[in-house]
């Protein structure tokens, strides 16, 4: 066993593969300057696992601010990071500090020699040295697509974030409108117009996908809301002088989430949906339930869903619709790290239950660049620990392990979002 899976490990660690979500700086001149590798390093996941492990949130705030003395900041948080470190989170910087410093383990007699080789790295090249050379990525789709700040095409593929017009940032949305057509909209007509348009625009613009976050902030049961019920809401929007944020009702958003998979429908399009666990300390975890999607996957049979984070802890429930739906298919991102062990053993039982060609099984899914390799070296090895596993139980041979082990980390996403040159 433990020999196939050397074998196999051997032969993943050196595919060029697909990355199928991050939210990296699009730029490399664009990282956070006045950062160390703590405040860095914390600026999500094992920073929750910390929170969880009873760090308070204050602390949290301390142990990031770069400007405060990196020994203290150490001292604070160390109990918490010791209780945490054996988590995906932790584990995959401690990987990060080996692969790209030489440093074997985050603890109080390595971080200021860490730290020193950290802020010595954060010069151009880091980029192709962690993305390119380290995590072997051909390329990563970028949650966040901005027309006027286009991302470095070397190492991203833009994704366009559909949040905006679907009034859950109305503001926004309607300055984008401004800025494309130089009025003001008015008609809930001009409001759906200038939706088309973005999104067509957003496709010329090299998007391989668009994207749903709002399991943030809503269930993600979208009702078949009539026009009318929407349209009041817009109107009552527009009339009201400056609104905040959440202005729209959840009417407006199941409209236009309708509207915008109709458009999406028609071009085969493929779309990225947020399931599951969400970033953060409490939030509320039904809303992210993938079976919550369940009528959408019925109505728009030629939308592409590519549903993230194999929906954990609903990752059996994703298994279900991923074997009944066509236009259904699981997404990995961020799952490696999140729980390597509910990844390993997912993947297990979806290679019985859902045809290969349904699952990519990498999407890095940092803020900061470090973690991707972290990420891409414990999805590797979960990856073969997996397959090692089928071949063990007779389920295939090596060499179609091997087969598999390409479709889930390159050849699928590739198909999935169009990337096949
Ligand atoms: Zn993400």
């Amino acid at each position: 066993m433990e020999n196939l899976y050397e074998q196999l490990y051997e032969f993943i660690s050196g595919l060029t593969i697909v990355d199928t979500h991050e939210h990296l700086p699009g730029r490399e001149e664009d990282r956070p300057k006045e950062t160390d590798v703590l405040g860095e390093y914390l600026t999500h996941y094992f920073s929750c696992d910390l929170v969880s492990a009873g760090l308070s949130k204050n602390d949290l705030e301390r142990c990031r601010d770069a400007s405060l003395p990196l020994a203290g900041r150490w001292r604070l948080v160390e109990p918490y990071w010791n209780a945490a470190r054996h988590t995906g989170y932790g584990r995959s910087l401690d990987i990060a500090a080996r692969e790209l410093y030489g440093i074997e383990g985050i603890s109080a007699a390595t971080i200021e020699e860490l730290n020193g080789r950290f802020v010595a790295s954060r010069k151009p090249g880091h980029y192709q040295k962690t993305l390119k050379e380290k995590a072997r990525i051909r390329t990563s789709l970028l949650d966040g697509f901005q027309p006027d700040k286009p991302c470095d095409r070397r190492f991203f593929t833009p994704v366009f974030r559909l949040d905006l017009y679907r009034g859950m940032f109305a503001n926004g949305s309607a300055s984008a409108y401004e800025k494309l057509n130089g009025v003001s909209p008015t008609g809930f007509d001009d409001w759906l117009e200038a939706t088309e348009k973005t999104i067509g625009a957003a496709l010329a613009a090299g998007c391989a996908a668009l994207k749903i976050g709002d399991a943030y902030n809503r269930p993600l049961y979208y009702a078949d809301t009539p026009r009318a019920d929407a349209e009041a809401e817009y109107r009552r929007f527009r009339s009201g002088g400056k609104p905040d944020a959440f202005a729209f009702s959840e009417n407006f958003q199941n409209y236009m989430t309708h509207f915008v998979l109709r458009l999406a429908d028609e071009r085969g399009m493929s779309v990225q949906i947020h399931t599951g666990l969400q970033e953060g300390n409490g939030n509320l975890l039904r809303n992210a339930d993938p079976l919550l999607l369940n009528n959408l996957f019925l109505a728009y049979p030629n939308v592409v869903f590519d549903i993230f984070h194999m929906g954990y802890p609903f990752e059996h429930t994703l298994s279900a619709l991923a074997k009944n739906f066509t236009n259904v298919h699981i997404d990995m991102c961020w799952a490696h790290i999140i729980s390597p062990a509910a990844s390993v053993s997912a993947l297990y039982e979806w290679l019985d239950s859902v045809p290969a060609n349904k699952i990519s099984a990498f999407g890095g899914d940092y803020c900061f660049v470090d973690g991707v390799v972290g990420h891409s070296i414990i999805a590797r090895q979960n990856v073969s620990r997996a397959l090692a596993m089928k071949v063990r139980d007779g389920a295939f041979d090596i060499e179609q392990a091997k087969d598999i082990a390409q479709m889930l980390l390159i050849r699928n996403p590739e198909r999935i979002f169009k990337l096949i040159d």
